[in-house]
């Protein structure tokens, strides 16, 4: 397959493109690395340098080229900064992907799979959450995403427009040479590792009077590599359904206490923890029910396990800093 890949210079659309390239496919990344730097496009795709909102580069690149499927990773990311300029990711989330779907309308560019997030589900009522729970962003960086999905459904059905939308919950581990590294770093398992590593002192719990088994946020953690194999499982279901929404994760949750445990054991080292108040906006609990993703793409997890999500983003992550001296 020939791929076009946004964001294909970060964390998880870098990991994908990685795995595409060694499984034999042709990959195009575009990436306006705001977020990444040059050296982080993987070796052996063709790098465009450029904005997912400049429509009229889009559209000449999907001219030159026929692409079999796009796979929409390029967004800003972080909720909290979200709550801080709301407009900088309507922008670049929301508005910017309109500008991609656009130039694939324009072009005659079909099957989409699209990086949405359990954010657009701000507070569930239960957990495991199924797709069809109420959607309900509590920061803006959910709410830019939930708005993506939206136009999906109204350009699938009135332009006949192909897509997944995948709801990841929490991405983490590395390959052995690709791993996870935002700028800044909001992520739980880089920054436990960091600790770790001695280059910071503590990890920070936010809030740990929630109401759950130890106090401290549940979360679903899933490995980039697993997410991978959901990515072209995506886009092989797309052929036969042409609308597909589902979660992504294990169905298991672990607090931020127990993944700090888990990592002490990974590591054997002490990782300081200290207790703040709790950040606005972080529901207690974050579960996908993943049932869908099992029934509609066939996917099975490889490396459910926190532990061996835990090692090999360790191993990755000793080896950068190793490297970099
Ligand atoms: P990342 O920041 O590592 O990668 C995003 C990449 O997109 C960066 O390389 C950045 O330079 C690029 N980018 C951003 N805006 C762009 C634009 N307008 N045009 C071109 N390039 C642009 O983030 P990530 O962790 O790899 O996340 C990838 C996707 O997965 C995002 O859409 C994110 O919302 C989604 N997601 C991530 C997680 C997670 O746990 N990391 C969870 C849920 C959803």
């Amino acid at each position: 397959m020939n791929v076009l890949v946004t964001g294909g210079a970060g964390y998880i659309g870098g990991t994908v493109a990685t795995l595409l390239l060694q499984a034999g496919h042709t990959v195009v990344v575009v990436d306006s690395l705001i977020h990444a730097k040059r050296n982080e496009v993987p070796a052996g795709v063709e790098f465009v340098d450029a904005d997912i909102a400049d429509r009229p580069r889009l559209e000449a690149l999907l001219r030159e080229q026929k692409f079999d499927g796009v796979l929409h990773f390029a967004a800003l990311i972080e909720a909290g900064d979200s709550m801080r300029v709301p407009e900088v990711y309507f922008r670049n989330n929301t508005a910017a992907t309109l500008a991609l779907l656009e130039a694939m309308h324009a072009t005659g560019t079909n099957n989409l799979v699209f990086s949405s997030t359990a954010a657009v589900y701000g507070e569930p009522e239960a957990v495991p959450i199924p797709e069809t729970a109420r959607l309900q962003p509590t920061n803006p960086y959910g709410e830019s995403k939930l708005l993506v999905e939206y136009m999906l459904r109204w350009f699938n059905q009135l332009h006949g427009l192909r897509y997944a939308s995948l709801r990841y919950f929490n991405v983490a581990g590395a390959l052995p040479h690709r791993g996870e590294a935002h700028e800044p770093e909001t992520h739980i398992i880089p920054l436990i590792l960091d600790v770790a590593l001695g280059r910071r002192e503590k990890i920070l719990i936010y809030g740990d009077d929630y109401d759950t088994p130890d106090g401290t946020c549940i979360r679903d953690y899933i490995h980039v590599a697993d997410l991978a194999d959901a990515h072209i499982l995506a886009l092989d279901a797309l052929k036969r359904q042409d609308r597909i929404v589902c979660n992504l994760g294990n169905g298991q949750g672990f607090s931020v206490k127990e993944v700090i445990e888990a990592a002490r054991k990974v590591t054997g080292t002490a990782i300081p923890a200290e207790v703040k108040p709790r950040r606005a906006g972080d529901p207690a609990r974050l579960v996908a029910s993943a049932e869908e993703a099992h029934r509609i793409l066939g996917w099975v997890p490889k490396t459910p396990e926190i532990d061996r999500i835990l090692e090999s983003a360790w191993q990755w992550h000793q080896q950068r800093y190793a490297t970099r001296g």
